[in-house]
């Protein structure tokens, strides 16, 4: 039996609903749950990542697929095609036959293969930190080392050249 609902009901339905709303030809934005996917079926990705990992449609691109009535298969990846995991099978498999019927050429079965020179050093190896993309895009700090240091040279220059002349110049007083 059909259930009636007020029109309170109705609206807050109609607004829980997922709706698509398309920003150009590939890019659409996707409501849902209080929050805002973009996806875009020309790249095959979506904000929530799936999309692009998966290479299937994740339910926010089913959305968009939906609404525009294409066809979802052809935003699928061809692994999961029934086709292309037929073909995977075409492939004749020989199996390799007993060891000792092996036909190895004199130049490969003469190869000595030795151990590695280095060994790894005990320990565990240190990680490098990845930098958040916002610290990427802040500008480098005026005071940074590279410019410091380049400062504090030029000044240790400048003091060196200077303390030479004067050397210099009492030599040839010395001379004279
Ligand atoms: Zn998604």
């Amino acid at each position: 039996m059909a259930k009636a609902y007020t029109q309170a009901e109705f609206d807050s339905l109609i607004e829980k609903m997922e709706k698509v709303v398309p920003s150009t030809e590939y890019l659409h934005t996707v409501n849902g749950g209080g929050r805002h996917y973009t996806i875009c079926l020309l790249e095959r990705k979506c904000v929530c990542g799936r999309f692009k990992v998966d290479e299937l449609p994740c339910p926010h691109a089913w959305d968009v697929l939906k609404s525009k009535f294409l066809m979802p298969e052809n935003y699928c990846s061809n692994y999961y095609k029934l086709n292309f995991v037929v073909m995977t099978y075409d492939v004749p498999e020989i199996p390799l036959l007993d060891r000792n019927n092996w036909n190895i050429p004199a130049h490969v079965a003469e190869e000595v293969v030795l151990l590695p020179k280095w060994k790894r050093p005990p320990g565990r190896p240190k990680k490098k930190r990845d930098k958040p993309f916002s610290e990427l895009l802040q500008p480098k700090n005026q005071h940074s080392c590279s410019i410091s240091t380049f400062i504090v040279a030029k000044v240790h220059l400048q003091q060196h050249l200077q303390l030479t002349l004067i050397n210099l110049k009492h030599t040839v007083a010395d001379f004279q």
